[in-house]
This record gives structure tokens, C-alpha cells and sequence, in this order.
């Protein structure tokens, strides 16, 4: 998410602040702003909106002065982008400047607890809890403050923080979330990423989670939080920009590919208190939610496949009947929805055209809508009554995977709140259920531990000119996914198929050769799919089978095979994507594909 700098030295801070900003745009942001201790006092200027605006505002950095400051671009998690809610955030008395990068899981108590005490709050944010508590906590000892209020978050930070009292020093932290230390000439910087940095130095630190760093003008002193000296190794950057925007890697998919255990892990966590999913978003009460007769989710593209995931997920769980429908096509067909209906809209964006009005007409008929976005403040999240935000981060590659794994998190949470409430699953489930959401991201880790042999498989099948995703049940809805995430980067022709249904018609496309990618997962069905296996293999097919480890069946089956690690049957389109992910990158990537912009795709479809 966002982005963070920070300049310490002889010359005028905002410039390089600025600058070093706009090297970190690609990250995606929605507002911006810098603090500066000019001598005196902080200074802080912010603005909504693209980093013109700042530079608007600040005379490209020339009505501000100062030669330490911290800057940053806000990727909203806790309340809408506006001027007030983009960092820095000040404490009450304007002693302590902050910007940070994640989210703070116990802001709510935090703030309720400040605020008992007098304190007054100006943003909506989770952040300005950090500046607040500095405040409240100081006596003095700006590390020892740190300390103390670092001890009372819960969550994900990266931060910088400087103080009025000490003009002399940026204190910087992280945990969970990217920050580094550039090393520089009687000055040094932070940033959430090298490209901020690489016209300065290419010497740096990289803060391991829960090292403090105390950054001056030639010294950078990194400590743990009992005050021990940590000794670090400085690294030299050999990347160029172009590469240093992408954490070293290639293409932006890839990077998100493998920020998916982060991306989920920051979307469950604050979600799960004392292992009970808390989902204060949803405005419903247990009564309400058990006299709805449907379930209706309405999406596009890769979140209408998660709309198919969750229609056998909530079916099985909830036994209510759901309905799965393609935002386009649900406008304009007279749909049958009433009051009775609760409808679930899902969107990266939260700016998507047709799922924006299918929406519309929902709610026009009367439904409660509950939207899950990627976006704070996008459109659909202010028209829906409930918005469940996934905090996958910005995401650019126009082929989503971190916010459709998210998407399909949500999915899980909803599941198992609502299979609470209705009472339609056991404790016994419930336990089982939460252990197996909080294992996945370690699960995923696994998967991507595994690349290379993916690769290889890529390497070898990146020839196919026609490729068969099959699968039954819930690996049918993945199979809808995998099959869009290798024709939309490698441009070969792919189709979905539930594998049952293959010998009514498409079989005949079978010959000698044709690739299948066989989702065999679900428990209940292994046998089943296994059969469809040997039915294409006996008419030619080459059969890539993705199974979980405890099915090695499969490999004697299919040709080849790939393994992911056990969950329960609701999970494993969480770990089965991952492979599907990967192989659809590695054949783009073999066939020299413009990976992160697919040619005639748009990241956001704002269009009917
Ligand atoms: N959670 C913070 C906010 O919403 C920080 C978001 C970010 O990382 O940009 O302000």
C-alpha cells in the first residue's frame, strides 16, 4: 500500500519529499501530503488526490522550509480519501508528526480510550491514533514513547515519525510492512521502496519487523524494542528503476502474485478477535439474516468467479438458495429480487460500470446490499448499505490475483459469520473453519515456495494453442478462473468446462495433445473427476491435475501434477488459484506478453 518518505539533512527537505513521491506513484494512492519541522514548529500540508495537487499547494515545495520532513501517499484503509484523512497526522498539540503504511487493528480502542481522556481527534483515520498516543505517552524520551505505543498496536505498520522537540532525528519502525533507510552525504532518507531513494544513494538498510531506527544527519542507529543495539549489513541496490518498482521482479503480477499471504492475512486478522469472526460491517442482525429466502451476489469478471465460489460455498453452509449472476446481464432481465433478497456485489475497483447499476437496480427493488471493495470511498462502497473492504492494497496488473484472493477471504468470513448466526454449523465446524483461515497464508507461502516446478511445467505446455480447465463443484468455479487468467495475459484460447459435462458436447474437441488442467480437490468428488480424467486421456489429452497432497492418485493419473497443501473443501480455491496463477504468468511470460497490460483490457471497466 501507499507510500512513505522521509529526508533528514543540510538541504531544503521538500523537494526530495516530492520527488521521492512521485517514484513511488506506481504504488497507487488517492491523497498526499509532507511535514516539515521548519525550526519551530511542524508544518504539514496535504491535499486529495494526484501528487499535482500537493505540489499545487506547497509551490512544488517551495512555501514550505525545513530540513527534516516525512511525506507520503495514502492508499485509504480507515476513512475516505479527503484532505483531512491524508497523512501526516499531528497529535492534539501539533508536537508529533506521523505517517504511516498498514493498518491498526485496535485503532477503535485506542481511540475510544484517548478520547474518554480529553483527547480530540480530527480524522477518520486508523493512523492518528499512533500520533495521539506519542503525545500522550511522552515524558520526555521520544524512543522510549515509541516504544510504549509500538507495545499498544495491533496490526501492520511501516512508520516515521518527527517531533518538534527533537528537530535533530526521524524515528523510524515497521512491521509487517515495507520500509528501508537510505544512506546518503550528511543526510539520510526513509522510504516504503527503493525507487523513492535511487537518485540519492543506493546504499541501504531494510528494517526487519519490530527494529527502530533513529535516522540523523550522519548517523543511522537501529535498535529492538529493549534498546539493543542491532547491527545490520548495508545493502547496495543494483536495480534499475524500472525494476526497483517492482521489488526486483519482472512485472507487477508476479509481485502481487506473491503478496498474496500478506494481502490475506491483513484482510482476516483484524476480523478474527478471540477466534470469532467479527464482522461489525454488516449492519444486520441474526434475525434479519435468517428470514432472507435468498442470496443473490452480482459481480464481472474475475469477482463474479469468486460469486460462483461462494454460491457453492453458501449453499452447503447456509442452505439458502444463491444465485451467482453476471452484473450485465442481471440490469436488463427483469430480475425477481425483493426485500427478501440479500444481495452481495463484489468489486476490486468498486467503480465497475454494470455491477455499479445492477446494484442500483437491487436496491431500487428493495434488497440490502453488501458490497466488498478493494477501494475506500470508491462508488459502489458509498451506494451499498454494508461494504465489507478487502485491504489487498492497490493492485496493478489488470490481471487481478491478490484482490480476488482476498475477495474469496471474504467469502470464507461471511460464511462462517453467517453460519454462526443461522446456526447452521457446529462449534466443532467453527473451531475447524477458523484454524483453516488463519493457516492459509502459511499454506500459500508453500505454494510459492514451489514456483520453479510450475515453471517448468509452463515450459513445457506453453505451446498449447487450446486449453480445457475442468474441475466439479467448487474446482469448477476455480476452473472459471484459471481458464480467464490464462486467455486475458497469454492470449491462448481457454475454456472452462464442469467436467461432467464434458461429454455433452466439448469432449469432441479432445485430440492428441490437448492440454487439461484438471482441478481435482474436492474430497466428496476425486473419484468422479478422476474418471473424467481417463475420459479425456483416452482421447488424447494431456492432463495437468492440481490435487491436494493427500489425493496422489492424481499423479499416477494425469500426466503431470501439481500438489497443494490440505484444507477444508470451502478453502482450497485459495490454494488451488495460486498454481493456476502462476502457470497462466510463466506461458505469458515464455510468449513474450505485455504481462501487466493484456492488450484491449482496462484495470477498472468504468464503461457499460
Ligand atoms: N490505514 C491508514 C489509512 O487509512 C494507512 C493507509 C496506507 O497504508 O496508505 O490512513
Amino acid at each position: 500500500m501507499c507510500g512513505i518518505v522521509g529526508y533528514i539533512g543540510y538541504e531544503q527537505a521538500a523537494p526530495f519529499l516530492l520527488s521521492g513521491l512521485e517514484k513511488l506513484e506506481y504504488r497507487g494512492y488517492d491523497s498526499a501530503g509532507i511535514c516539515l519541522n521548519d525550526g519551530n514548529e511542524l508544518v504539514v500540508k496535504k491535499a486529495k488526490g494526484k501528487l499535482a495537487e500537493l505540489k499545487k499547494l506547497t509551490d512544488n515545495g517551495k512555501n514550505i522550509f525545513g530540513t527534516v520532513g516525512i511525506g507520503h501517499t495514502r492508499w485509504a484503509t480507515h476513512g475516505e480519501p479527503s484532505d483531512v484523512n491524508a497523512h501526516p497526522h499531528l497529535s492534539d498539540s501539533c508536537r508529533f508528526a506521523v505517517v504511516h503504511n498498514g493498518i491498526i487493528e485496535n485503532y477503535l480502542q485506542l481511540k475510544d480510550y484517548l478520547s474518554s481522556r480529553g483527547v480530540v481527534f480530527r480524522s477518520k483515520t486508523d493512523t492518528e491514533v499512533i500520533a495521539q498516543l506519542i503525545e500522550y505517552y511522552y515524558k520526555g524520551d521520544l524512543i522510549d514513547t515509541v516504544i510504549k505505543v509500538l507495545s499498544k498496536l495491533d496490526g501492520s505498520y511501516a512508520l516515521g515519525v518527527i517531533s518538534q522537540e527533537n528537530p535533530d532525528e526521524i524515528i523510524a519502525v515497521r512491521k509487517e510492512s515495507p520500509l528501508i533507510i537510505g544512506l546518503g552525504d550528511n543526510e539520510n532518507y526513509i522510504a516504503s521502496d527503493v525507487p523513492a531513494i535511487l537518485a540519492k544513494t543506493r546504499k541501504i538498510y531494510r528494517l526487519e519487523n519490530n527494529e527502530i531506527a533513529i535516522i540523523r544527519r550522519d548517523t543511522v542507529k537501529i535498535i529492538n524494542t529493549d534498546k539493543e543495539d542491532v547491527k545490520k549489513q548495508i545493502e547496495t541496490v543494483n536495480w534499475d528503476i524500472d525494476a526497483a518498482e517492482k521489488g526486483g521482479y519482472e512485472h507487477f503480477m508476479f509481485k502481487e502474485i506473491m503478496e498474496q499471504p500478506k494481502a490475506i492475512r491483513d484482510t482476516i486478522t483484524p476480523r478474527i478477535k478471540d477466534r470469532r469472526v467479527v464482522l461489525d460491517e454488516i449492519s444486520l442482525t441474526a434475525d434479519q439474516i435468517r428470514k432472507y429466502n435468498k442470496i443473490n451476489i452480482l459481480a464481472c469478471g474475475s469477482a463474479y468467479h469468486v460469486g460462483v465460489v461462494a454460491k457453492y460455498i453458501f449453499e452447503k453452509i447456509l442452505r439458502k438458495p444463491v444465485e451467482a449472476d453476471l452484473a450485465s446481464e442481471f440490469r436488463y432481465r427483469d430480475p425477481i429480487i425483493d426485500d427478501k433478497t440479500l444481495t452481495i456485489v463484489i468489486s476490486q475497483s468498486g467503480e465497475t460500470a454494470d455491477t455499479k447499476e445492477a446494484l442500483k437496480e437491487a436496491k431500487r427493488r428493495g434488497s440490502h446490499v453488501i458490497s466488498i471493495v478493494n477501494v475506500v470511498g470508491s462508488a459502489i462502497a458509498c451506494e451499498s448499505d454494508d461494504v465489507i473492504y478487502t485491504w489487498a492494497g492497490p493492485e496493478i496488473a489488470v490481471a487481478t490475483t491478490k484482490a480476488y484472493s482476498t475477495q474469496l477471504a471474504v467469502i470464507y468470513l461471511m460464511a462462517i459469520y453467517f453460519g454462526d448466526l443461522m446456526e447452521t454449523i457446529t462449534d466443532y465446524e467453527y473451531e475447524m473453519y477458523i484454524s483453516e483461515l488463519e493457516a492459509l497464508p502459511s499454506k500459500i507461502e508453500k505454494i510459492l515456495d514451489n514456483e520453479e516446478s510450475i515453471q517448468y511445467l509452463a515450459s513445457k505446455l506453453f505451446n498449447s494453442k487450446d486449453v480445457f480447465f475442468i474441475g466439479r463443484n467448487i474446482d469448477y468455479a476455480l476452473s472459471l478462473e484459471g481458464s480467464l487468467k490464462l486467455k486475458e495475459i497469454s492470449y491462448i484460447h481457454s475454456e472452462a468446462y464442469a467436467a461432467g459435462e464434458l461429454k455433452h458436447g466439448t469432449i469432441s474437441l479432445i485430440e492428441e495433445g490437448t492440454l487439461v488442467i484438471a482441478l481435482a480437490t474436492h474430497e466428496e468428488l476425486i473419484g468422479k473427476i478422476i474418471s473424467n480424467i481417463e475420459e479425456v486421456q483416452a482421447r488424447g489429452a494431456y492432463v495437468l491435475g492440481i490435487a491436494s497432497e493427500n489425493h496422489k492418485e492424481v499423479g499416477n493419473v494425469a500426466q503431470s501434477a501439481i500438489f497443494i497443501p490440505k484444507t477444508c473443501d470451502m478453502m482450497l480455491p485459495s490454494l488451488a488459484v495460486v498454481p493456476l496463477q502462476l502457470f497462466a504468468y510463466y506461458v505469458a511470460s515464455l510468449k513474450g506478453c505485455d504481462i501487466d497490460k493484456p492488450r484491449n483490457l482496462a484495470k477498472s471497466v468504468t464503461v457499460e
